[in-house]
C-alpha cells in the first residue's frame, strides 16, 4: 500500500468559497500507518481527477450521495478498491455498499488502521464498526487530527477542532443518535488544549461540536483552559446555555466571538413537534440580549415545514431575525434526513414527496421533500428565498453592522461579520436548485 486518496465530494457541479476542512479525514490520516502516502482531493474545492491510488476512501453525507457513488463507481471499473464512511453510509450501509467494497459504520478512525491493513493485503472485509450504543457520558474519546492533508487548500480561514461526540438531547430532525449512539464522548481537556497550540493563532478555532453545552463542568473545564490561550473561536450550541449567565462570562473570557444556534422555530407548537420545547420561543429576545450584551454574535438558523407554519411564518422570522441582529442566519425548508423520526414519521404519513430524494434525479437542492400541511411545498420554497433575500439584501447587512454596537466594541468581529454575510449571499445563489450528483467540473 503506496498511496490513499481520501475523497470529500461535493453534492453538484459548482465551487464553494464557504467550504471548511473536512475534519474525519485529518482523524483518519492521523491514525494511517506509517508510510503510507495520504493524498485528499476536496470536490467542493478542487475538481476530482481520478489519479492514481490504491486505495479511495470517500466521506459521504446525505446530499453528497449520488455523487459519491459515482466517483466510486468510476474507480472501482479502473480496479482501485473504495471505502466509504460518514453520516450516510453509517444510516444507509446496504445502499452503499452497492457502490464500494467496504462500508464504515461510525467513528472512522477507530477502525482505519485495520482497514488499510486489510486492503494492503487484498482483504477488505465488507463492513467495518459499530455505533457507541451506552447511554452514558464518558471522557474517554481519545483523537489525534493530523492538518497537515489540509495545507495549501483554499478553505474558509477557520481551524476546525472537535471537543466531543453526541449529545443530550433528541431533536426529531436531528440524525446525530443514528451516526453517534445515545451515549456523550468527550475528549480530556488537555488533549485539546495540546491540539490548540499547535494550529495557527491568527485564525478563528470553530468547536464542530453539535452542541459544545454537553456538559456544564465540562465546559467550565474547556472554557477555563482556554482563558490563557488567548484564541478567538465559535461554536454551535443549544440556547439552554444563555440562562446560565456565569456560563456565559467565561464564554466571553475564553475568547468567544461567535455562537451557531438553532432558534429553529417562533411557533412553539412546531418546537413540541421537534422535541425541542425547551428552546422556549417566549425567550428568544432574551436569549439574543444576553449574548450580545457580551459581545457574542450570533449566527441563528430557522426551519420551515413543521405543522404548525403557515406562509406567514417565513415574515415572522425574518422580522425577529433582523430585529435581533443576528448575525447570519439560515432560512431552510425542513429536510427529512434518513435515519430520524421525522423522516420515519413522514413516510408513514405518505407524506414524502422523492421517498429517497438524495438519490431521485427529479430533486433539486432547495426544493421541498414533503407536503407541509399549511402550504404548498412551493409555498416553503419560495419562503425560504425570500426570507434569504430580504436578509442577505445589501440594505440589510449594512444596517445590522451598523446598529450593532457590540461588532464595534470587539476587534475582528465586524470583518466576520461582513465576510460571513457575503459570503453567505453568494452561496445561497450558487447552491439552489442544483441537481445532486450532477458532475463537478474544474
Ligand atoms: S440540540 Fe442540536 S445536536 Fe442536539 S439533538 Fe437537537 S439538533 Fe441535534
Amino acid at each position: 500500500m503506496r498511496k490513499i486518496l481520501f475523497i470529500r465530494p461535493n453534492f453538484a457541479d459548482f465551487r464553494s468559497r464557504d467550504a471548511m476542512t473536512p475534519l474525519a479525514f485529518a482523524f483518519l490520516s492521523a491514525v494511517t500507518p506509517e508510510g503510507v502516502e495520504t493524498v485528499l482531493v476536496d470536490e467542493r474545492i478542487e475538481p476530482v481527477t481520478h489519479e492514481d491510488a490504491d486505495l479511495v476512501a470517500l466521506s459521504v453525507e446525505t446530499f453528497t450521495a449520488r455523487r459519491a457513488y459515482e466517483i466510486a463507481d468510476e474507480y472501482r471499473r479502473r480496479g482501485v478498491p473504495v471505502v466509504m464512511g460518514g453520516h450516510h453510509p453509517t444510516l444507509r450501509p446496504q445502499e452503499a455498499a452497492r457502490h464500494c467494497d467496504a462500508v464504515v459504520v461510525g467513528d472512522g478512525e477507530r477502525v482505519w488502521p485495520q482497514v488499510v491493513r486489510n486492503a494492503a493485503r487484498g482483504g477488505l472485509k465488507p463492513l467495518y464498526g459499530a455505533s457507541g450504543g451506552g447511554r452514558g457520558r464518558r471522557e474517554d474519546l481519545r483523537l489525534k487530527a493530523d492538518h497537515s492533508i489540509f495545507r495549501g487548500k483554499k478553505y474558509a480561514p477557520l481551524s476546525l477542532v472537535q471537543a466531543g461526540r453526541g449529545c443530550r438531547f433528541v431533536c426529531d430532525f436531528c440524525s446525530i443518535h443514528a451516526f453517534y449512539g445515545h451515549d456523550l464522548r468527550l475528549r480530556p481537556v488537555e488533549d485539546i488544549v495540546e491540539e490548540l497550540r499547535t494550529l495557527p493563532r491568527n485564525r478563528l478555532v470553530f468547536f464542530v461540536d453539535d452542541n459544545l453545552f454537553s456538559h456544564r463542568d465540562y465546559l467550565v473545564r474547556l472554557l477555563r483552559a482556554l482563558v490563557p490561550l488567548r484564541l478567538k473561536w465559535c461554536c454551535q450550541i443549544s440556547l439552554d446555555v444563555s440562562r446560565d449567565e456565569a456560563l456565559l462570562d467565561l464564554m466571553r473570557e475564553a475568547g468567544c466571538m461567535l455562537v451557531l444556534i438553532g432558534f429553529e422555530s417562533l411557533e412553539r407548537r412546531n418546537l413540541v413537534q421537534m422535541r425541542k420545547k425547551w428552546n422556549g420561543s417566549g425567550e428568544y429576545g432574551a436569549v439574543v440580549r444576553r449574548f450580545h450584551e457580551r459581545g457574542i454574535m450570533i449566527y441563528g438558523t430557522f426551519v420551515f415545514g413543521y405543522d404548525a407554519d403557515t406562509p406567514e411564518s417565513f415574515d415572522r422570522a425574518v422580522e425577529f431575525a433582523l430585529e435581533a441582529n443576528l448575525c447570519i442566519a439560515n432560512f431552510n425548508p425542513l429536510t427529512p434526513t434518513p435515519g430520524t423520526a421525522l423522516y420515519e414519521r413522514l413516510r408513514k404519513q405518505n407524506r414524502l414527496l422523492y421517498e429517497k430524494w438524495w438519490l431521485d434525479p427529479s430533486y433539486r437542492y432547495g426544493k421541498a421533500i414533503f407536503r407541509p400541511r399549511g402550504m404548498t411545498p412551493e409555498e416553503l420554497e419560495e419562503g425560504c428565498m425570500r426570507a434569504r433575500e430580504i436578509f442577505y439584501s445589501h440594505s440589510s447587512i449594512f444596517r445590522r453592522a451598523l446598529r450593532q454596537p457590540q461588532i464595534w466594541r470587539r476587534p475582528g468581529n465586524l470583518k466576520t461579520m461582513l465576510l460571513g454575510n457575503f459570503i453567505s449571499r453568494h452561496e445561497i445563489r450558487n447552491k439552489q436548485h442544483k441537481l445532486l450528483g450532477e458532475k463537478a467540473s474544474g
